[in-house]
C-alpha cells in the first residue's frame, strides 16, 4: 500500500476512515495489514467493531453525543473530536465504569465554515483555567484534531493546519509539558493530506482515496 507508506515516510499514522462501507471491504484493507481504522457513527461502529477482527484500533473521528459514549466506551482507541467539557466529562464517567482509560484529542475548529464543530481557541483555554479536567483521571488527552476549510486554495488550507499546529504546541508548552502522550496532530483527509503532512500532522484520516467515492 504505497499510500501508507508515503505517510509512514513523513513519521505520520494512517486511519483508514471506513465510513459507509461495507465489512468485506474493510477486511480487504485489513489485509493488507491496516489496523487502524476510523468511523463517525456509533450504531455502525459498534456493529463493525463486533463483527470484525478484535486486533483493529477503532477510531471514533465524528461528532459525538454524550448520551452515546456509553456505546462505544468499552472498546474505542481514540476519540478524535472532543468539543465539550460535557463531553469530555461523559467520556472519563464511562471509561471508569469500563475500568479503562480513553485516549481523546481536543478537536480545533480551524476552518472558515462555521458549520465544523469544534473549539476556538479562547474558549478552550478557558475551558482549562475553570474546570478541574486533570482530576478526570479514565480520559487522556494525547493531542488536537482539526479540519480545514474544504477548498482548492492551498494557501488557506496550509494556513489553517499551521494555526492547528501552533495550538498544539501552545497547548504542548502551557498544559501538557510533562505529558510524553500529548503528541498527535490528527489533521488531513483524502483532499487535503500532503499539505497536512508538510504541515507536521501525526496522524491522516483518509477514505474516499482508499475506499473510492461514497454515495
Ligand atoms: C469522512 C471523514 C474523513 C475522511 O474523508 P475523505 O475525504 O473520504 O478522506 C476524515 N475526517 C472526518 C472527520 C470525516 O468525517
Amino acid at each position: 500500500m504505497a499510500l501508507r507508506e508515503e505517510i509512514a515516510a513523513a513519521g505520520a499514522r494512517l486511519v483508514a476512515v471506513s465510513k459507509t462501507y461495507p465489512q468485506e471491504r474493510i477486511e480487504e484493507v485489513y489485509a493488507l495489514g491496516q489496523r487502524d481504522f476510523g468511523e463517525n457513527r456509533v450504531q455502525e461502529l459498534a456493529e463493525k467493531a463486533e463483527q470484525l477482527p478484535q486486533d483493529i484500533n477503532w477510531h471514533f473521528i465524528g461528532h459525538l453525543q454524550s448520551n452515546k459514549v456509553k456505546y462505544i466506551a468499552p472498546f474505542v482507541h481514540l476519540i478524535h473530536a472532543v468539543d465539550s467539557w460535557k463531553l469530555l466529562r461523559e467520556i472519563d464517567k464511562r471509561a471508569r465504569t469500563n475500568e479503562r482509560t480513553i485516549d481523546v484529542l481536543l478537536q480545533f475548529k480551524i476552518a472558515e465554515e462555521d458549520t465544523k464543530h469544534g473549539y476556538s481557541a479562547e474558549e478552550l483555554f478557558t475551558v482549562l483555567e475553570r474546570e478541574d479536567w486533570q482530576a478526570l483521571a479514565n480520559v487522556r488527552i494525547v493531542g488536537v484534531m482539526g479540519m480545514a476549510t474544504y477548498t482548492d486554495d492551498h494557501v488557506q488550507v496550509r494556513r489553517e493546519f499551521q494555526q492547528l499546529r501552533q495550538y498544539f504546541e501552545r497547548l504542548q508548552r502551557t498544559h501538557f509539558a510533562h505529558e510524553a502522550s500529548f503528541r498527535e496532530i490528527s489533521m488531513g483527509m483524502s483532499g487535503d493530506y500532503p499539505l497536512a503532512l508538510a504541515e507536521g500532522s501525526t496522524m491522516v484520516r483518509i477514505g474516499s482515496k482508499i475506499f473510492g467515492e461514497r454515495k
